[in-house]
């Protein structure tokens, strides 16, 4: 009789893959695993894990870390949420429970940015507890293997909890096999069935049903914003933003700038959004770049301007931390900027967009 349990288990011991946080005990390093691999490929996740636990080789460096520091180290990930919820809850850790993860998983599910998956994640890999965590991956196994079209998150769940009973024990590898098995082999389309090794027990495989399960999830479309900004230039300085850290792209530096109103050009909502935001009078002198970007929720198209100050906004000597604030344009890789800036400010430091091209330059 087949025995899925066991043959993913055994599956997994023979194929572990090196991916971040695989190899580790320290409940820290795996959740620091868990959250950078939420919606990012582990590809892309390698060097960054690296690098940030030597910059934060635990809960208390990172909560004594200021957050522009941790939104920098962040940088190229996207999806800041996730740096800010990382800080948050190490601060939080450390003021709580002595700078260590909690075991209980609706403890760790108070934390900030610590969803249903990711605490069954850190509950079963750090901490053995057999709890589900059932991600995209794991959903489309379950899925096919019981022959499922939309099962709900409850069904999921008690899906993969039959299988940990199963596993003597072994929750944590159980779940990694699962998720492992959805990203190498039980892939999204082509999925490689001979070389399963649940395929005795698969449904959707005896039924003939692999390609629609599971079913899917109607596609929205992304909402789309003209945004205008302006690279305000004062001499050889230029303004820059922070954010404010409860809103969308919180805590990151920008150039100021913002929604086109209808009605409006890109231009004239750069100039006005400065002057309402800032309180800084600018004279608008040519288009700098068009960037197109896709975040999670909406799509945007940034049109920035070459701007020239007139009057307002801070004096040329800020400290480091103040906002807004005049910066060299080689200083600008030492602030974390929003994806659709980063093209922009490469130019812009190696001075291909030297401040004396610009017509009206003081
Ligand atoms: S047999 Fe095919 S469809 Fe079924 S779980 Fe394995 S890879 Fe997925």
């Amino acid at each position: 009789m087949s025995d899925p349990a066991h043959e993913l288990l055994a599956w997994f011991r023979t194929r572990q893959r090196a991916v971040p946080g695989r190899r580790e005990a320290d409940p820290y390093r795996i959740w620091v695993a868990e959250v950078m691999a939420q919606q990012t490929r582990i590809q892309t996740v390698a060097p960054y894990y690296d690098s940030f636990l030597e910059r934060f080789p635990d809960i208390a460096a990172l909560a004594a870390s200021s957050l522009d520091d941790v939104l920098k180290a962040w940088e190229g990930l996207g999806y800041y949420g996730r740096a800010r919820n990382l800080h948050r809850a190490a601060r939080e850790l450390m003021r709580d429970y002595g700078g260590r993860l909690p075991e209980d998983p609706a403890r760790l599910r108070a934390l900030p940015g610590i969803g249903p998956y990711t605490a069954g994640a850190l509950a079963s890999i750090a901490f053995g507890r057999p709890e589900p965590a059932v991600d995209g991956n794991v959903r489309r196994v379950l899925s096919r293997l019981r022959d499922l079209e939309a099962p709900s998150p409850p069904v999921l769940d008690a899906l993969a909890r039959s299988l940990i009973a199963d596993a003597d024990g072994e929750a944590g590898p159980l779940n990694q096999a699962l998720m492992d098995l959805g990203s190498s082999v039980c892939t999204p389309r082509s999925p490689r069935c001979p070389d399963c090794p649940v395929s005795a027990s698969c449904l959707s495989l005896e039924r003939g049903t692999v390609s629609l399960r599971p079913g899917r999830r109607p596609r929205r479309e992304l909402p789309h914003h003209d945004i205008g900004a302006a690279l305000v230039w004062r001499g050889s300085m230029l303004l820059i933003a922070r954010r404010p850290e409860d809103g969308l792209l919180g805590g990151l530096w920008e150039f100021p700038g913002g929604k086109v109103e209808t009605g409006e050009s890109p231009a004239e909502a750069a100039r006005r959004e400065v002057r309402e935001e800032l309180d800084v009078e600018t004279e608008i002198l040519r288009p700098a770049d068009t960037v197109r970007h896709a975040y999670s929720h909406f799509r945007i198209t940034l049109h920035l301007f070459h701007a020239r100050w007139v009057s307002g906004g801070p004096p040329l000597a800020a400290g480091p931390a103040d906002s807004p604030r005049w910066v060299r344009p080689d200083e600008l890789v030492l602030y974390a900027f929003p994806a659709a800036n980063r093209a922009i400010i490469r130019r812009l430091s190696r001075a291909e967009e030297a401040p004396h091209r610009h017509p009206g330059q003081a």
